[in-house]
C-alpha cells in the first residue's frame, strides 16, 4: 500500500471533526459531574483540541479523562486537574498568567482560550521546542521561555495569575515575589508522590492560602523545586 504524504497525515491530525467535537462535549459533562462549574473553564475545554496532542495510535486516549505521556518522561496533564486548576485561578480576559511547565502546552492553550495574555515556562529542551513549534500551528501563541520556572520569570512579573503544573516540595519564594497585589498563584505542593493543591491570594502584601485536594503530578525540579 502507498505510504500517507506526511503533510496529508499532519492536516488530517490537526483536524477537529464531528466526532471530536462529540467527544470533547462529552468529556466536559464528565468535568461538570466531577464538580467543575465555571461556565468559562467548561467552554474552553470543549475548544481546545486535545487530540492533537496525540500521536495517531494513542488518539482515542485524547477524551478520556486521565494524564497521558508525552515522551521525555512527562505528561500531558489529566483534563479534570486542567479543569480544576484553572478554575481556581479564576482567569479574567486580560489577565497576566504565568504558567510553569509547558508540557505539551495544552493548558496554555487553555488559558489563552479564556483570553489571558499567557507566559509558559518549560525546563526541558524537547518538550519546550516542540510546544514553541507547534502550538501556533493551532493558532495558540502564548510566550514560550525555555529554562528553570521554579525561580518564575522575573524579568516579566508581576503577574496577576501564577499557575504550576509540577508537584513543589515548597512554594517557591521567588513565585511569592513575582505575583501582583490580588494575585492567585495555584501550587501542587507536597512530596513527590502526592500533593495537596494550593491557592495563595496575595492583597495588600498580605497572603491567605486555602488548600484542597491532593493529586499527583511529576516533580517540578529546578532551584527551588527538587533540584536539577
Ligand atoms: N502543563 C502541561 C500540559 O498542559 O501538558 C503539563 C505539565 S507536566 C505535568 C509538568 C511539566 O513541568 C513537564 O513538562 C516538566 O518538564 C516541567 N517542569 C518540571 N520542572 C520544571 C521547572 N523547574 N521549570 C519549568 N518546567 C518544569
Amino acid at each position: 500500500m502507498a505510504k500517507k504524504c506526511p503533510f496529508l497525515r499532519q492536516i488530517e491530525m490537526l483536524e477537529d471533526n464531528y466526532r471530536q467535537r462529540g467527544l470533547r462535549n462529552k468529556l466536559v459533562k464528565v468535568l461538570q459531574n466531577k464538580g467543575i462549574k465555571d461556565e468559562r473553564v467548561l467552554a474552553a475545554i470543549g475548544k481546545v483540541p486535545r487530540h492533537v496532542f496525540f500521536e495517531n495510535a494513542f488518539l482515542e486516549h485524547a477524551y478520556q479523562d486521565k494524564a497521558f505521556p508525552i515522551g521525555e518522561g512527562q505528561t500531558i496533564s489529566q483534563p479534570y486537574t486542567v479543569a480544576f486548576q484553572t478554575e481556581k485561578l479564576e482567569v479574567k480576559p486580560g489577565d497576566k498568567v504565568l504558567e510553569i511547565g509547558t508540557g505539551s502546552g495544552y493548558q496554555a492553550c487553555v488559558l489563552l482560550e479564556m483570553g489571558a495574555k499567557v507566559f509558559t515556562i518549560e525546563y526541558n529542551k524537547k518538550l519546550y521546542e516542540t510546544a514553541k513549534a507547534f502550538l501556533p500551528k493551532l493558532g495558540y501563541k502564548p510566550f514560550f521561555f525555555f529554562g528553570d520556572g521554579s525561580k518564575g520569570i522575573p524579568a516579566k512579573a508581576p503577574y496577576d495569575k501564577i499557575i504550576v503544573t509540577a508537584g513543589a516540595p515548597v512554594v517557591p519564594d521567588a513565585l511569592i515575589d513575582q505575583l501582583g497585589d490580588g494575585g492567585i498563584l495555584v501550587i501542587p505542593v507536597g512530596d513527590r508522590n502526592k500533593q495537596v493543591m494550593l491557592k495563595i491570594t496575595k492583597k495588600n502584601g498580605k497572603l491567605t492560602k486555602e488548600e484542597f485536594d491532593y493529586f499527583s503530578f511529576v516533580p517540578l525540579l529546578g532551584e527551588q523545586g527538587w533540584g536539577k
